[in-house]
């Protein structure tokens, strides 16, 4: 089975970011509202997510390491309306066939912690008691140590930091109510503190995005047969040459969607010559079992069931928003 999850591995791990986004959303899904990131040289030599989520009972250690074992869907019907993060079961398999894994876990339960380590070519899982409060840490040594190539791909220190900064990012705005704490070669570099006023927020909003954004910042909010739409976008006056901060979410997952993209582009380009800078943090919150999740690996893509209804809401929505402003 090693070879079939080094295939899969592929899909999920593509470089470091990609371990770290899928170890912080299964902290997220565990229910963690604090989550520690310590990354060393650039995530080559050490990732380490450390939640205070609902943890592991030592019975399911080794299955959390298994293959296709995933504790979040347990019906076809599941799968229907996903709210978790995760789904398939993968991560950890893979993640754990590509490095050196171990996995510390205590559950509220427990008076005790146990800690699963994934070894050699058989993918052996040993388990052992260990210290650790009630949550789990997720320790991911020498990423690629065993695939010679894909290490090669890997990118400099530097590099391989300023993607998992970004996504670190993301992920601060898709959830005010964590405390999320990224350090670098035991240097912290971001600490967002759980953010639940409007005030804190938007504290949280200007630290990830800027205050050029943030001065410019139109706050929108609209809602149309169960959809809804709010964030912040860039009013036509705050435009300037810099297209990186597109960030959008649905029903808490961050996205990257065609369609998506397309509706906010089209909004930006009926008031500003085609093509010119538009900025935005964008929420987009519907029923889960009228968007298909399923059709990415790395779940960045979405299909809604009503394409069309979405796509010509979010851009009325932003349309009116943007020319409001623009008047
Ligand atoms: P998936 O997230 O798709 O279920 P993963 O391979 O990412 O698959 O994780 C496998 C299982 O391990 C999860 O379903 C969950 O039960 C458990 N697990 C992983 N990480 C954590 C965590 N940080 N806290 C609690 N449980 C976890
Ligand atoms: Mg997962």
């Amino acid at each position: 089975p090693i070879l079939a999850n080094q295939i899969a591995a592929g899909e999920v791990v593509e470089r470091p970011s990609s371990v770290v986004k899928e170890l912080v959303e299964n902290s997220l899904d565990a229910g963690a509202d604090r989550i520690e990131v310590d990354i060393d040289k650039g995530g080559a030599k050490l990732i380490r997510i450390r939640d205070n989520g609902c943890g592991v009972v030592k019975d399911e250690l080794v299955l959390a390491l298994s293959r296709h074992a995933t504790s979040k869907v347990a019906t076809l019907d599941d799968l229907e309306g996903i709210n978790s993060l995760g789904f398939r079961g993968e991560a950890l398999a893979s993640i754990s066939s590509v490095s050196r894994l171990t996995l510390t876990s205590r559950t509220a339960e427990q008076s005790e912690a146990w800690q699963a380590e994934a070894q050699g070519r058989e993918m052996s899982v040993t388990v052992k008691p260990a210290a650790h409060p009630v949550g789990t840490t997720v320790e991911v040594v020498d990423l690629f140590f065993n695939t010679p190539a894909r290490r090669k791909f890997m990118r400099s220190e530097k590099t391989e930091f300023a993607h998992i900064d970004e996504l670190v990012r993301r992920i601060a705005l898709s959830r005010f109510d964590v405390t999320l704490i990224l350090r670098h070669n035991g240097k912290v570099v971001r600490q967002y503190k759980s953010a639940n006023t409007v005030q804190e927020q938007e504290r949280r909003l200007a630290a990830v995005c800027g205050t050029p954004f943030m001065h410019h910042a139109l706050a929108v909010s609209s809602e149309h047969s169960d959809v809804r739409l709010w964030g912040w976008l860039a009013t036509p006056a705050g435009a300037r040459p810099q297209n990186d901060l597109q960030y959008t979410y649905v029903n808490g997952r961050m996205m990257r969607d065609k369609l998506i993209n397309h509706a906010i582009r089209q909004a930006y380009d009926e008031l500003l010559p085609a093509g010119s800078f538009a900025a935005y943090v964008l929420y987009i919150e519907l029923d889960p079992r009228q968007v298909d999740v399923n059709v990415h690996p790395a779940k960045h893509e979405v299909r809604f069931h009503q394409a069309r209804l979405i796509h010509d809401f979010i851009f009325q929505a932003l349309f009116s928003a943007l020319h409001e402003a623009a008047k």
